[in-house]
């Protein structure tokens, strides 16, 4: 079962509705294999979704940590929510629609009462927001999908 996260910048209302981890058709039969694999949708980036094709083609297997998560741009700070999945040693890496670079996963962290910041996975530094630098986020609204 997925996450459905709504965060929202506490200063000024910048934020997504996140859809986060996986549904039950997430099956990877559905997914990676057959004559219309949903990885495509899921992807939605055609480079991508065609290397890892070519990859399942020729028999590698998928890893089973497929899942949307939650990416930012290092660059702008733009939120973004985005399947990401493992083959061999091909992972999903997104291009920022806005300045090109490679979208980076954040995670959550502490914030203050009731708010939550994020932070770039690989280095730790924390996430603010892109119109107004704020760190803090609320969740308007959290809940299930399947
Ligand atoms: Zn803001
Ligand atoms: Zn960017």
């Amino acid at each position: 079962m997925g996450e459905i996260h709504n965060l929202r910048c506490c200063k000024c209302g910048y934020g997504i509705e996140a859809w986060l981890g996986i549904g039950m058709l997430y099956h990877p039969d559905y997914i990676f294999y057959g004559s219309d694999p949903s990885l495509v949708e899921l992807v939605d980036n055609k480079d991508i979704s065609n290397q890892a094709l070519s990859l399942l083609n020729s028999g590698i297997k998928p890893n089973d940590s497929y899942r949307h998560k939650l990416y930012a741009c290092p660059n702008d700070f733009y939120l973004f929510s985005k399947f990401y999945f493992k083959i061999d040693d091909f992972e999903s890496k997104y291009p920022c629609p806005y300045c090109k670079s490679v979208l980076k996963q954040v995670i959550f962290t502490k914030g203050t009462r009731g708010t939550t910041r994020l932070k770039f996975e690989d280095n730790d530094e924390i996430w603010h927001c892109p119109k107004c630098k704020s760190e803090l986020l609320e969740e308007m609204a959290f809940g299930n999908w399947n």
